[in-house]
């Protein structure tokens, strides 16, 4: 070979690994009223004796306490700012981040899933997902997506000292959506909490809406749900307030008011509106 061809080779080489890197560097991220964090940034607060909001004004981000550590539930963005804000947050309520043993991130969209990549430069937990949202993960963040340390299943559950999550997987919005049901305390006493991953169908595939419907109508069936926990801020039954609504009747609730998350009835029209919107959109496909 000779020498001009092998420094043409090695720029090639060098050329080829540079455009490496830069593929391994996630999308920017665009910057709206709903990912600013100047505009975005709220106070963290503690909804149950067990279960804190640690988010922004737009997505959500929650922990559970347990007897033996804290479970983070979605990351926030991967932006500036927005790694040193979730974990501002979580010791604003009076925890710790070295304390977090687990990480779910229930969707794959980059505003649940953004910040994680940047949360394992600092924290030592486990990350869980669904399998089809992790591939999703990989497809769009490349190199750049966050490890994976377990994969969450149908069916599936997680303990944590006192505490145990029963899993579901919900698709529809993702291909992986995970929902999840647990317990939370107001003042000790008992109640059972479910959180949908992702409420709103994000698919025109036919057969994954109907799928969406069929597990709406199967939850509307599970006994006892009493707590409806929102991944988004209005992620809720239409005229009945956001969740910072809430948090406000929830700071002003006086002795003898009931707690503004224990809404069951509510929590069953949600999902009776969630299904008539969804079957909107098998009527009339996109
Ligand atoms: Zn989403």
């Amino acid at each position: 070979m000779s020498r001009r061809l092998i420094s043409i080779t090695l720029l090639f080489l060098i050329l080829s690994s540079l455009s490496n890197v830069a593929s391994a560097q996630p999308p920017p991220a665009r910057l709206s009223s709903g990912n600013d964090l100047s505009i975005m940034a709220r106070d963290p607060f503690q909804i149950f004796d067990n279960f804190y909001f640690v988010g922004t004004g737009e997505v959500a981000s929650y922990v559970i306490e347990t007897s033996d550590g804290l479970i983070l539930i979605d990351t926030l963005w991967d932006l500036e700012g927005f790694r040193e804000y979730l974990l501002s947050q979580i010791r604003e309520v009076g925890l710790d981040p070295a304390d977090i043993k687990y990480v779910l991130i229930l969707q794959g969209h980059r505003d649940h899933y953004g910040g994680a990549p940047g949360l394992q430069e600092v924290i030592d937990a486990q990350f869980g997902t669904a399998e089809q949202d992790r591939r999703m993960m990989v497809a769009d963040f490349g190199e750049y997506a966050p490890r994976i340390d377990f994969i969450i299943e149908d069916g599936g559950t997680l303990t944590l000292g006192d505490t145990t999550l029963n899993f579901e997987l919900t698709p529809g919005h993702t291909p992986g959506t995970t929902s999840l049901r647990f317990s939370v305390f107001d003042d000790g006493t008992e109640h059972l909490a479910y959180m949908h991953g992702g409420p709103g169908v994000r698919t025109d595939d036919l057969d994954a809406i109907k799928t969406f419907i069929a597990d709406l109508e199967r939850i509307k069936q599970i006994p006892g749900i009493e707590v409806q926990v929102a991944g988004h801020f209005d992620s809720y039954l239409s005229g009945t307030g956001d969740l910072f609504d809430r948090a406000e009747r929830l700071a002003n609730r006086q002795a003898d008011e009931p707690h503004p998350w224990i809404t069951p009835a509510e929590f069953q029209l949600f999902l009776e509106e969630r299904i008539a919107l969804t079957r909107q959109v098998l009527e009339e496909p996109p």
